[in-house]
């Protein structure tokens, strides 16, 4: 708390008592905060790979005659790295443009079906590279949704990829889809690593991972699921998430169904 004080006087100018303000700043400090600790996070995501650049580059100017195999290595290692850089940047301006109200979403009448059906084939490549089997339970009669396709696409693109990149190989995605009331839920599950109970209340937070190392080494930036939120939530829905570790992960997409397409 933040007090304030002052003397309160009366029609003659004697004190007739004190005024008292009690300011409660703890939403503001946590806000502060949160700001602080996210540029300290976008520093430290992006010296990371410019340190890597530069020392390889430094090594590879004056090393005179290189092998042809180690140039070549070197090279790849700072075109990951550049590639890495452009990933966190890409998610940083996508989350500014969502945090902005800037994205422009298009709003159309779309099948559960179809909408599952074209993320799950952009996904197979990555699948069948890790062996992992995909059960697709699509309630009967589901009622389409009024989505952006493009933004939901990525919210389960994102979901998706993520119980793919942590589920070891032979595991097992399964997603489901029905209706609960007036809601279609999306559930996307995985019996991969899961989520230590601890971490679990801070995933949808910019950033936060369990391992960074992992997940620097499957290429994430550690703002998927923090995009997924706020796509989710620009559609009036909810994500949740539920796991236990080691055992495997569960998110629940929840979209309202509305009928009414309202044009603008
Ligand atoms: P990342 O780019 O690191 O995957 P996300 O925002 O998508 O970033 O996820 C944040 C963190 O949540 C991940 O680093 C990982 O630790 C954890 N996580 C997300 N999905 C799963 C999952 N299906 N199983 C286990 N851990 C997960």
């Amino acid at each position: 708390y933040r007090i304030k004080y002052a003397p309160f006087r009366d029609e003659r100018n004697d004190i007739g008592g004190i005024i008292i303000v009690f300011q409660d700043i703890t939403e503001q400090h946590k806000l502060d905060n949160m700001r602080k600790e996210f540029v300290a996070n976008v520093s430290h995501e992006l010296k990371t790979p410019i340190t890597t650049i530069k020392s390889y580059t430094e090594t590879l100017m004056d090393s005179g005659d290189i092998d042809k195999a180690l140039y070549e290595k070197f090279l790849s290692v700072i075109n990951n790295e550049c590639d890495r850089m452009a990933r966190i940047v890409r998610d940083l301006l996508q989350l500014s443009n969502l945090d902005y109200n800037k994205t422009k979403w298009k709003k159309v009448n779309y099948s559960v079906e179809k909408l599952l059906k074209e993320a799950c084939l952009k996904l197979d490549f990555s699948l069948k590279e890790k062996n992992q089997s995909l059960c697709l339970d699509i309630e009967e009669d589901i009622p389409d949704i009024v989505i952006d396709k493009d933004g939901m696409e990525q919210v389960i693109l994102n979901i998706m990829s993520n119980a793919i990149k942590y589920t070891p190989d032979n595991g097992e995605i399964t997603i489901l889809a029905k209706q609960v009331n007036d809601n279609v839920v999306i559930t996307v599950k995985d019996n991969g690593i899961g989520i230590p109970e601890e971490d679990i209340g801070r995933i949808f937070e910019r950033f936060y991972r369990v391992d960074k190392g992992r997940s620097r080494e499957l290429g994430g930036t550690g703002l998927g699921l923090s995009i997924a939120k706020q796509i989710v939530e620009a559609h009036d829905g909810d994500i949740i998430l539920r796991s236990e570790y080691n055992v495997g992960t569960e998110v629940d997409i929840i979209l309202p169904i509305k009928t009414a397409v309202i044009h603008s």
